[in-house]
């Protein structure tokens, strides 16, 4: 088709061919770059979404890029059967990187957390000496961890979970930010507790951060009670959050380590497990895989994307423009009538919004933030939240601080 079509025949075309399983804001994108997306009709926006946090090095990050058309061009896809010459040479960047023995590759966030899931079943059969069909994983209320079945098995977000049973036997769930409650199943169930699952920040959730110490008391517990702790930093890690994970604010480290999203910069679906030997020996040949997972393809673009991550301190960034970002609504939040808090860590932040969670609000809110040049996505009703590329500068931070202040005083009442 050499005719450019109007956003509205592109989303009547999508109506018409596609599931209906997203329902996005009514804008349709063909170009992005650094901070920057563009419309079809040529409107530019500032993106504060990044593609649930996948865009970390800003759009078409032109070192991730050309890894990968230099790639593309050379080999694409041997599958695991072969070497690449690439796998190698990510595996000891993004070891070396977190402070891991080893890595097993994936390409989505979702396959990630499985395979998370079966090296602790595994560890927990063959090292803790959990009795046969007996591993249990402790898992956190209002988690978001991927959409497979056995992940929705563990969600309580009935849209999630409603009508995909049977599901999943072997989780544990635990209210989110609670030691004394984790402290509770962990004592009572201890012998058959292979690992903890746990999101450092509730992402979909609505940006929820627990108590400082939770994380930290949390790992203490696992090693108490030799449990792996499971940190599922698919959306906080990568320098997100202001440090290079987000469970390094507390000085965490974890057992198990999963990784996703801007793992490529948003350019290609990478994921990642690491864990030090002890635990990632129990994986031995045929027992797990994936045609694609360690593709030459993405194994060079990983390691670009880290290089970026690197080179441009952009965790130091997130952390200060977060900071700024947060203190500048607050101004604005104290004689609000309409958002009554900003909460978040680096430049991942939400917005609440003073009305019920069914209401229409926080989307149109969304939608006038689009006209003023701005696109963000309300997660769970009233909560907006806000996660720009890490490759925004103070100007532009300040400028689209004036873009949601303007955009929310339309709504005070
Ligand atoms: C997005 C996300 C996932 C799932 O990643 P996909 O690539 O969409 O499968 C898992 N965990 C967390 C915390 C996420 O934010």
């Amino acid at each position: 088709m050499s005719q450019q079509l109007n956003s509205q025949s592109i989303m009547e075309l999508e109506h018409i061919h596609g599931a209906h399983n997203y329902h996005p804001l009514p804008v349709v994108l063909n170009k992005g770059q650094g901070v920057y997306v563009w419309d079809v009709e040529g409107k530019k926006y500032f993106d504060f979404l990044s593609a649930y946090s996948a865009v970390n090095q800003g759009h078409c990050h032109p070192q991730i890029i050309q890894a990968m058309i230099d790639q593309a061009q050379r080999l694409t896809l041997t599958s695991r059967a072969f070497y690449n010459d690439k796998l190698g040479v990510f595996e000891k960047k993004i070891t070396e990187l977190f402070g891991f023995d080893k890595v097993l590759p994936m390409n989505s966030g979702a396959e990630a957390v499985e395979t998370a899931l079966k090296i602790a079943r595994k560890w927990g059969y063959e090292k803790k000496g959990i009795p046969e069909e007996s591993a249990q994983i402790v898992v956190c209320e209002n988690n978001f961890h991927g959409r497979t079945t056995t992940i929705i098995s563990f969600s309580n977000d009935s849209d999630a979970r409603k009508d995909f049973g049977p599901y999943t036997k072997g989780f544990i769930s635990v209210p989110y930010d609670d030691i004394d409650a984790l402290e509770k199943v962990f004592m009572a169930n201890d012998k058959l507790i292979a690992g903890f699952l746990v999101e450092p920040i509730q992402g979909e959730a609505g940006v929820y951060v627990p108590e400082p110490g939770y994380l930290a008391k949390a790992k203490e517990l696992c090693q108490k009670y030799n449990i792996l702790f499971i940190a599922d930093e698919v959306q906080t890690g990568i320098a997100r959050t202001g440090k290079l994970l987000a469970i390094d604010h507390e000085n965490v480290k974890a057992d198990i380590l999963v990784l996703g999203k801007a793992l490529s910069g948003g350019v290609y679906p990478v994921s990642a497990v690491l864990a030090n030997d002890s635990i990632m020996e129990v994986i031995q040949p045929g027992q797990h895989g994936s045609t694609f997972g360690g593709n030459p393809i993405a194994a060079a673009v990983g390691v670009a994307a880290l290089d970026v991550i690197i080179q441009e301190n952009l965790a130091d960034n997130a952390l200060e423009l977060g900071e700024l970002f947060r203190k500048e609504l607050n101004k604005y939040i104290e004689n609000s009538t309409i958002c009554t808090k900003v909460r978040g860590k680096g430049l991942l932040n939400a917005i609440l919004i003073n009305d019920t969670p069914t209401s229409e609000t926080a989307w149109n809110i969304c939608l006038k933030l689009r006209d003023n040049g701005l696109l963000a996505k309300p997660t769970h009703g009233n909560i907006i939240r806000f996660a720009p590329p890490l490759v925004i500068n103070k100007e532009q931070v300040l400028q689209c601080v004036q873009i949601i202040i303007s955009t929310l005083k339309e709504f005070e009442k």
